[in-house]
This record gives C-alpha cells, structure tokens and sequence, in this order.
C-alpha cells in the first residue's frame, strides 16, 4: 500500500464554476502553479481568472469540452503540469479518466481508478456495502436485467420502489413506481435514460423509504492505509432529488446511530481500501433512527465547505496531500467538530416555476459580509444554458444550530446578485420555516412546506417595482456623473426636481409579472403607488446601495432593464412611462396580447412543428426549445392560424426573441 512521495507543484482542474476556483485557491495558499480549462462559452469566465495559466478545450457543449479527456490531457500536457484534479460532476467518477490521468503520468487527485470504477457502479457499491457488513436499502441489484426479473424483484421488495440507474448521479435516472401497473413503462423509461445520460443501462430497484432524510458521512484516505472519518452531514431538502441546504452535524440524531454511522463508513473505506476523499451516503426513515447505504460519491462533494467550517481543515489540501502519496496531517482522535456549519446553493432557477433554470448576465453581485461565500460568478458573468445551475454557496458557522442557521439566513439577505433570477429568495424562506428550523426536514420538505409551490412575497416584489418605476424616471447620466455636477450627483436626484405637485404612470414588467406603478412626487416627497399600497420613496437615491426607509436595496442598470434586489430577492424590471392614447387606450399593449410565440428562456430551438398557414387549435404544440439542458415545449393557447415563422430548428435564441405569429392565441409553457 505504501508509496513513494511526490509533491505536486502544479495542478490542473478539470472544471469550471466555483469548484475550480475553490480549488485554485487551495492551491494558491499551498504555492501550487494553477491550471485551468475552459470551453469557448467559458472564456471569460470567473474560474480562469482564477489562474495561472487558462487552456481552451473545446466548443460549449459539455460533452466536447469539459467531458473531453483527450482536450483536458492535451491541456494538461502542454502545461507540463503534475496533477489533475477533477472537481465535481463532468469527469470526477469516471474511472477511465482516472486511469488515463495515471497512465499519461499524471497524479489524479481523487482515488485510485479501480475505486471510482467499483464504486460507480451502483449496483456493485451495494454488494461490497453488504459484504462489508453496511445495512443497505432492501432491494435488487443484481446482473439478470431482464424485465421479468425486475418486476417480480419490485413485487417482492413491495411498492412503492425507486428504480434507480446504476450509472446515475446528480438525482438523474430515478422513477418512482407505485404500483405493479406502471411498472413496465417506468423501466422503459430509466432505462432510455440512464443509457442516454450514462451510457449504461443498468438500473437496481430499491424500496422507496418513508419520510426520508439523507445523512451522509465524509470519509478520508490515504495511500498509506490511513482512515478517517470527518462527522456526517444532513442533506435532506432537496429538489429533484439533488441537495439545496446541507449542515453538520445532522439535527435530532441518536448518539448510538451516529457512531453507528462513522463505524459502517470506515468498514466500507476499508473493505475497499479507500485512499482519498469521499463520501458514503445513507437514506433514514425519519421516525426509525435506521439508516441504510445508498452509494459513495468518490470525489470531493458540493457540500465540503460545512465539514470544513466545523474542522477547520481544508479537504482540497488533504486531497492533494493524500493524492501526493503522503500522510493523512490528523489521526481520528485529533480530529474535533466544533459547533454547527451550513451551506446553501444558490442556482440560477425560478423556485417559483418549479426549479426551472435560468440564464441571463450578471449585472452587479454583492456578497455577503463576513460568511464564506464560493462563488463561480463576478459581476458581468454570463450564465448560458450549457452547464449545471449552481452559481455560488453561502455558508454560515454558528456556536448552535439555531446561530447557524439564522447566520445564513441573514447573509443571503445582505447578498445581491442583479441581473437574473436565482434561489435565493426561496432559501430565506427555507432556512426560516418553523419545519426547518426544528430540524425536521425530510426529503419532502419543499413540497410539504411550499404546498402548491413557492412564490415571492407579494410586498417584497411591490417594492422592488416601486424602486425600479421611480429609478426608471431618472435620466440614466446623472448614475454616471456622480460627483461631478452638484445638479447630477445621485444622492440629490428627485424626480422632476418635484417644483409642482405630479403623478407618472409607470407600466413595470418583470419575471414575476406585470404591475402598474403611480409614483407622486410633490415639494419634498416622492412615493408610489402599487396594487393600492403606498411605498414612501423618499429616501431612495442613485447610488447602487440606496433605501426604501431603513431597507436596503442595491440597483443596477443593463440594456435590457433596472435590476433592483432587496433582502435576497431581485428581479430585473421593464418600466415603461404608461401614455393613454387618446380614444385608443389598449394600442400600446399589442405585444401583450399573445399573437406572438416568444422564447421563455435563452436557448436553442430544437423543433418547429407547424407551417405557416397552418391553423392550431389551444394547446397545440407549436415549437420546442432547449435551454439548460431541459426541453420545453411552447404550446398555443387559443385557436389560430400561423402567420409567420421567425427562428428555424438549430438556431440559438435570447429570451423574449419571437419564434413565430398566431393570428390569435398565446404563449404557453410546459416544462
Ligand atoms: P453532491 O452529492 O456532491 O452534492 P450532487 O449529486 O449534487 O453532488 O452533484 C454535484 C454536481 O455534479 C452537480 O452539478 C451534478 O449535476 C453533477 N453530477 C453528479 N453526478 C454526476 C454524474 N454521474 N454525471 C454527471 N453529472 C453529475
Ligand atoms: P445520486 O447518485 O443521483 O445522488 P442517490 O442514490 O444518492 O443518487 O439518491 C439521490 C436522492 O434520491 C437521495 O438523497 C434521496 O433524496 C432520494 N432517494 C434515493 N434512494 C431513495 C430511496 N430508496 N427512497 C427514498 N428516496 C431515495
Ligand atoms: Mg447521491
């Protein structure tokens, strides 16, 4: 087992986003030369600042970039450098990269690749979990694949069963079954997928455990035969099946089922002699205190930081030490956990659509003040539809849960991230329902605690339209001029110098909808008007960071709008000056009246389905777009006939460009 030392003085990431410039960091700390890869859609991104040196490797698409071993190694050649590390996600737990990196010379700062290839495959990972002694979830996992076989393997492990890819991984290629009638179709379809997304058709079929809560353990070797273990972390709100708020240690635990824990996960690192970072996830019965093994996750995880914050070690620096071939700095009894760490990921998504992505450009990001924050965006980063939503994670320390838990709170309502719509919002709200903090939550959280879906809240948003009417009043120089002309300087800016009493009538438009917006301004004071509820703006200025009375709010202006956050929550307005036509009061509204398809998101449209001249009837799909890896289909919403069509199939779209004209109908979208 026992290597030879090498130090690593130069490390490639096979990565992008915040996981490559949190490893760069490391690096930088350790005076290891830094390295990155990106795709052309990449060129400019946050994490190739983040270097010392950036390589181009490929087109967008994942698949011809970052998923690309021989651009990386190609990459990692021409910089002469001694170490690869693959992140998360892309190329972390395949096990061939790691077995080129090696042959090519390179150090892979992960396990070894017969490891990441055992433990890959979901179905093998639970045999050696029952092999070593780990209680797993009760189900199939054997080679006979046939469907004869898997479905009386359901019936006898009793429905509800989750049928699982074996190859899967980021929640993709799991169907719920209830019932022996949707069966078959189920099969059909995670099979099509797992072989899609993973290339590998297997599936395992597992019981679907009850009130469930993912506790998982973060596990350490090196290839001198040490392991530990790092605590555990509690995972359990998720979305589609993928994790949002992570903690350690996991609330309302059993001592005895936390040892029991650690003890499960160092016999199945040693069972396979596990020799780098990695982590073994379980699955509980909230009311049962009886965890069973799911899989282990052979690479460094999303959720490191909070194991970080309670330990006060580094995990990328005991990767690369452990991958160097040295000693593990800590024995397990020197290893404490102190206090209770939290993270939240903040994803370009609508949680108020269902968690549907989102893209656009970042405008202006204020961070939190004094809580680690891992972002992969600055201010001007473009979020395209090519790559995973994860934008950044806030993560608290606290003395307590409860400390905890509102430190984070707290400092994603002091972040601002302007230009499009994140999660943010959705995690306050999270973070501080009464489930949550109890310590309660199940994997069931969001739809038990959000019934019928998370919205934003209503005064919030009214407030944001109010700021962003009066800003849109504001001749755009005078941002600018700050300073130079006392007439220009923002802080003095008062609409119409507000001689004579006025009113302006101000349409806003934005992700969340349409408002109309009175803002009154006479001698001295300025307020508005918004769904009959009066905001005093008085105290708003130009600055970027201004206030509505003692609440702040940061603005930004872009081409395409004002983008206003306030307490976690922005939106990007289209305020426009409402001038009643005389004897015509709707002309103005034409674009509004649902003649014309327009893309919901950025995109790539991948199908038009009708011709022009054609009549559709509601509900007709009409085109299908792609946009962050999800097909939408745009369907009309009223009888019609096609007029016109404005994008062809393969044409790459911005958000709101018309794809085609119904005489009458409207825009619907279904994800
Ligand atoms: P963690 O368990 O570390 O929190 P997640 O399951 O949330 O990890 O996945 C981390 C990232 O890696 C996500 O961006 C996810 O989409 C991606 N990912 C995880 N497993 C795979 C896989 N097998 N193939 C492709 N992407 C994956
Ligand atoms: P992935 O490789 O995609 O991370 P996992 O097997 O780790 O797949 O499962 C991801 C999530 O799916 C879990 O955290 C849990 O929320 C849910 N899940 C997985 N297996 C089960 C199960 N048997 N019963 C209930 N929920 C499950
Ligand atoms: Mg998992």
């Amino acid at each position: 087992m026992e290597r030879s030392f090498s130090p690593i003085r130069s490390v490639l990431v096979a990565n992008r986003g915040e996981i490559a410039a949190r490893i760069f960091r490391t690096c930088r700390r350790l005076g290891i030369r830094t390295v990155a890869v990106y795709s052309d859609a990449d060129a400019s991104a946050h994490h190739v600042s983040q270097a010392d040196a950036a390589v181009r490797i490929g087109p967008p698409a994942a698949r011809d970039s970052y998923l690309d071993m021989d651009a990386i190694l190609l990459a990692a050649r021409a910089e002469a450098v001694d170490a690869i590390h693959p992140g998360y996600g892309f190329l972390s737990e395949n096990a061939d990269f790691a077995r080129r990196c090696g042959e090519a010379g390179f150090v892979f700062i992960g396990p070894s690749a017969d490891i990441v290839r055992r433990m890959g495959s979901k179905i093998e990972a639970k045999r050696i979990a029952e092999t070593a002694g780990v209680p797993t979830v009760p189900g199939y996992h054997g080679d006979d694949q046939s469907p004869e076989t898997l479905r009386a393997a359901a019936s006898s492990i009793g429905y509800p069963v989750l049928i699982k890819a074996s190859a899967g991984g980021g929640g993709r290629g799991m169907r719920r079954v209830d019932g022996p009638a949707g069966f078959d179709a189920a099969l059909k379809d995670a099979q099509a997928e797992a072989h899609a997304a993973f290339g590998d058709s297997s599936v395992l079929i597992e019981k679907l455990v009850q009130n469930p809560r993912h506790i998982e353990v973060q596990l350490f070797g090196d290839r001198r035969g040490n392991l530990v273990h790092l605590f555990e972390r509690d995972c359990s709100v998720q979305r589609n099946n993928q994790k949002l708020l992570e903690e350690t240690p996991a609330p309302h635990l059993d001592d005895a089922v936390r040892e029991a824990l650690y003890e499960a996960s160092l016999r199945l690192g040693r069972a396979i002699g596990y020799d780098s970072a990695g982590t073994v996830e379980f699955i509980m019965d909230a009311h049962e205190q009886a965890p069973y093994f799911l899989e282990m996750n052979t690479r460094l995880q999303v959720e490191h930081p909070v194991t970080e914050l309670v330990t006060g070690l580094d995990l990328v620096e005991w990767q690369i030490i452990a991958a160097s071939g040295g000693a593990l700095p800590l024995a397990q009894d020197e290893i404490r956990s102190r206090g209770h760490a939290i993270e939240a990921r903040i994803t370009a998504e609508r949680a108020d659509l269902g968690f549907q992505p989102a893209t656009g450009t970042f405008l202006r990001i204020v961070p939190p003040a004094g809580t680690r924050f891992d972002a992969g965006v600055v201010t001007g980063s473009v979020v395209g539809p090519h790559y995973d939503s994860l934008l950044a994670k806030v993560i608290a320390h606290g003395s307590d849960r409860a400390g905890a838990v509102e430190r984070l709170a707290t400092a994603i309502e002091s972040t601002s991230l302007l230009g499009l719509p994140t999660i943010q919002p959705f995690l306050i709200d999270a973070l501080r329902h009464p489930v949550f903090t109890a310590g309660s939550a199940t994997t069931g959280f969001i739809a038990q605690a959000f019934e019928g879906g998370w919205t934003p809240d209503q005064e919030s948003v009214a407030l944001l339209r109010a700021v962003a009417a009066y800003l849109s009043l504001a001749p755009e120089r005078d941002a600018r001029a700050e300073g130079s002309n006392p007439w220009h300087r923002p802080t003095g800016y008062r609409v119409m110098g507000a001689a004579h009493p006025a009113s302006i009538a101000v349409d806003v438009a934005d992700e969340y909808g349409t408002a109309a917006v009175e803002v009154r301004v006479s001698r001295g004071s300025v307020w508005a008007i918004v769904d009959g509820v009066e905001i005093d703006l008085g105290t708003v200025s130009l600055l970027e960071r201004s206030h509505v009375g003692e609440r702040p709010f940061d603005h930004s202006r872009g081409e395409d709008g004002i983008a206003v956050a306030s307490n976690g929550l922005s939106i990007v307005a289209h305020p426009r000056l409402r001038i009643e036509a005389a004897g015509d009061a709707s002309a103005e509204h034409d674009v509004g009246s649902g003649n014309v398809i327009v893309a919901p998101l950025p995109g790539v449209v991948t199908a038009i389905f009708v011709e022009p001249g054609q009549p559709v009837s509601k509900g007709d799909a009409v085109a299908q777009m792609e946009a962050m890896k999800l097909v939408h289909t745009l369907t009309a919403q009223a009888d019609g006939v096609v007029a016109a069509i404005h994008a062809s199939a393969g044409a790459t779209v911005v958000s709101g460009a018309a794809i085609l004209d119904i005489t009458s109908g409207e825009l619907r979208e279904v994800a």
